[in-house]
């Protein structure tokens, strides 16, 4: 078939202080666009209102130019696919929503939180796999309405068939076998898409064929590659990254770490070189096994091969000493 022209992305959500797996993710998208001569995109994920943090967004873009990186389209460089904040882009979603719901691949679901709640309590009670026990489906809002647990506003769930453990290639991994998903919801009662049909419609309007993302995302991609088979697109490749993990090897968190704040790194006065040079390290390694490098150096020699996908540990004595090169 044509190949498309290379495209990545981040996807980063405004909900506080930038986190370091924002640049970490950066990175590797970035060195991966510009060594196979793509582009890199940034999208903004703020399809979830209750996490919202005023000016987060602009700090995300501060942070990452401070790292010395730069994307091709995005909310504020612009782009054939603009607008690039998802919730701008909501009547998108919404067609999307009914197209799904009209050719049977999604049904709506009046359960209250609290029924849902209560149902999850007494799966794992029972320990039977957890997830939706799908009450609404085949019911009219009228027979529904009869039940207990019943809320006005529906949300639109998916409809996911018992054979749904899609295989796929992981550029780094290999051949995975994701866990069965229950029926995600995809449409919120707000009428704001979840994340997973938010994800699946905009890196396919953005001709994204590469997506470069951390490994907690692995369980996502079969709710994915399910939407792009329904909807008839084709599905980009994924390349699933180790985690950034604590001494503990916990993943890295702004609890337990400061330096999972990517501000930290410019408050404690580290230089942004060096930043990206560790950051690299994590998870990658140069041909020539050198541990002093740019990242025009990454991009020179990006290639998934070289990453290894056991999480590494942030280990700031290792910045401290690259610090000093710098
Ligand atoms: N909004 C997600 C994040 O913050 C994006 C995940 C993805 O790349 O698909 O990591």
């Amino acid at each position: 078939g044509t190949e498309r022209p290379v495209r990545t992305r981040i996807a980063p959500s405004p909900t506080g202080d930038p986190h370091v797996g924002t640049a970490y993710a950066a990175l590797f998208n970035l060195a991966f666009a510009r060594r196979n001569g793509g582009e890199f995109i940034l999208r903004v994920e703020d399809t979830d209102r209750t996490r919202y943090v005023e000016g987060s967004e602009q700090q995300v873009f501060d942070t990452l130019r401070w790292l010395g990186f730069s994307w091709d389209q995005g909310p504020d460089v612009g782009g054939p696919a603009a607008p690039y904040r998802q919730s701008e882009r909501l009547p998108i979603y919404r067609e999307v929503a009914d197209r799904l719901l009209a050719e049977g691949h999604a049904y709506e679901c009046w359960c209250s939180s609290e029924r849902l709640t209560q149902m999850r309590e007494r799966q794992q009670k029972l320990k039977i796999p957890t997830g939706y026990d799908r009450l609404c489906y085949g019911k009219t809002r009228e027979e529904r309405a009869e039940l207990p647990g019943f809320t006005e506003v529906p949300v639109l769930r998916m409809l996911v068939p018992a054979d749904a453990r899609i295989a796929f290639t992981d550029l780094i991994r290999g051949e995975i076998t994701p866990p069965q998903p229950d029926d995600q919801v995809i449409l919120k009662a707000d009428g704001f898409p979840t994340y997973h049909l938010a994800v699946v419609v905009d890196d396919n309007a953005m001709g994204v064929t590469h997506v470069i993302r951390g490994e907690e995302w692995i369980s996502s991609t079969a709710k994915h590659l399910l939407l792009y088979r329904w909807l008839g697109w084709a599905a980009p490749q994924y390349a699933h990254m180790p985690l950034l993990r604590n001494a503990d090897r916990s993943k890295i968190s702004k609890r337990k770490n400061p330096a999972a704040r990517l501000k930290w790194f410019q408050e404690e006065g580290y230089l942004p070189e060096a930043l990206v040079n560790f950051l690299a390290l994590m998870g990658y390694s140069m041909p020539d096994g050198k541990e002093i490098f740019t990242f025009d150096e990454v991009v020179e020699s990006f290639d998934f091969a070289r990453v290894n996908p056991v999480g590494p540990v942030f280990d700031i004595d290792k910045l401290n000493w690259l610090n000093g090169h710098y």
